[in-house]
C-alpha cells in the first residue's frame, strides 16, 4: 500500500535526520525530496506545491515548542501537513441516515456498499439497500448475492431501466430501516446523463451523506472525476479502495482534496469484512515508519 511513496518519504526524512544543524538549505533539500516522492505517487502538483511552500514556511519561520529541537520541529511540521493533506477522517455517525454512492464503474463502489451494510449491520443498526444501479447488467445479482450472505435486506428491480423510480419505491420499503445505503450506476466515463441522474436520486432521496468512492490505483484522473461528483452533489465523504493492492494512491489523496471531504473508510481487499475505518493520524505515521 502506497509502498513506493512511503520508501520516498522515508528517505527524505532520513537526510534531514542525518543532519546536526537544519538551516535553509536542509530545509529546501527535504521539500525538493518531498515533492518528487509526492509527484512521483500521482498526487496533484498543485498540491504538493501547496504542502511543499506551507511546509518551507512554517519550518522557517515557527520557533520549535520547548524542548523539541530543529530537527524534530521539522518533521513534526512535515507529520502535520501532511495529515492536513488528507483532510483529515470523514464524519460516520451511528444514527438514522441514508447514505448516497457515487463513482465510476469498477471503482468497487458495489462491494464497498456490501461492505458498509456489513459495518453498519455490526453497530448493531437495522440496514437496507438499494440497488439503483439500473446500467449495469448483474449489477442487481452482484450486490443481492453480497447482502444476502449477511442477511441485510436488498430493494431493486433488474427488469427496470429507472433508477428513480427504484430509489422511490426503495425508500418507501426501508422507511423504518435505520441506515438505508443507496447503490448507483458508474460507467466508464463521466457522462453528462450520468450525473444529472445522481442529482435527481439525490433530490429524490435527499441523503444525509454522498460518499464517493475512489480506486486508489486511479492516477490523475481522480481529482477531475472528485471535482464532477462535489458539483453534482456535495460530497462529504470518500471512500478509497483497492488498497491492499500495489498502487500509488495519491490520485486518491488529490480527489480527497479536491472534495474538501475527508476519508471515510478503506477498503483493503474483496472480502465483506475488508473494510477500514481511516485513521488519518496512523495512516501518515504508517507511511513515514
Ligand atoms: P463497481 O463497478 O464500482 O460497482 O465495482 P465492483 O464493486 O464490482 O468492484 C470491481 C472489482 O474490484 C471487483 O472485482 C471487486 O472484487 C474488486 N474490489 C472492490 N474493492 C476492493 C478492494 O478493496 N480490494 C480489492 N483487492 N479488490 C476490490
Amino acid at each position: 500500500m502506497l509502498d513506493s511513496l512511503s520508501s520516498s518519504l522515508k528517505d527524505a526524512l532520513k537526510k534531514i535526520a542525518g543532519k546536526t544543524v537544519v538551516d535553509r538549505a536542509a530545509v529546501e533539500e527535504l521539500v525538493r525530496s518531498l515533492q518528487r516522492a509526492l509527484l512521483q505517487a500521482d498526487v496533484n502538483v498543485k498540491l504538493v506545491m501547496h504542502l511543499s511552500q506551507s511546509i518551507k514556511r512554517r519550518a522557517l519561520e515557527e520557533e520549535p515548542p520547548k524542548g523539541m529541537n530543529l530537527r524534530e520541529h521539522v518533521l513534526r511540521i512535515v507529520y502535520q501537513e501532511l495529515v492536513a493533506l488528507m483532510g483529515g477522517a470523514g464524519k460516520v455517525d451511528l444514527s438514522q441516515q441514508t447514505i448516497l454512492m457515487a463513482g465510476l464503474q469498477g471503482s468497487g463502489k458495489t462491494t464497498t456498499t456490501a461492505k458498509l451494510a456489513r459495518y453498519f449491520q455490526r453497530k448493531g443498526l437495522k440496514v437496507g439497500v438499494i440497488c439503483a444501479d439500473t446500467f449495469r447488467p448483474g449489477a442487481y445479482k452482484q450486490l443481492s448475492t453480497l447482502c444476502a450472505k449477511v442477511n441485510v435486506p436488498i430493494f431493486g428491480d433488474p427488469t427496470e431501466k429507472d433508477a428513480l423510480l427504484i430509489v422511490r419505491e426503495g425508500i418507501k420499503r426501508f422507511a423504518e430501516t435505520e441506515v438505508v445505503i443507496i447503490d448507483t450506476q458508474g460507467r466508464h466515463a463521466l457522462e453528462d446523463d450520468l450525473i444529472q441522474e445522481i442529482i435527481d436520486i439525490n433530490e429524490i432521496a435527499k441523503p444525509e451523506h454522498r460518499w464517493l468512492v475512489i480506486d486508489a490505483a486511479l492516477g490523475q484522473q481522480a481529482a477531475e472525476q472528485a471535482r464532477r461528483f462535489n458539483e453534482a452533489i456535495e460530497i462529504d465523504g470518500v471512500l478509497i479502495t483497492k488498497m491492499d493492492g500495489t498502487a500509488k494512491g495519491g490520485g486518491a489523496l488529490s480527489a480527497v482534496s479536491e472534495t474538501k471531504s475527508g476519508i471515510v473508510f478503506i477498503g483493503a481487499g474483496e472480502t465483506i469484512d475488508d473494510l477500514e475505518r481511516f485513521d488519518p493520524d496512523g495512516f501518515i505515521s504508517r507511511l513515514l515508519g
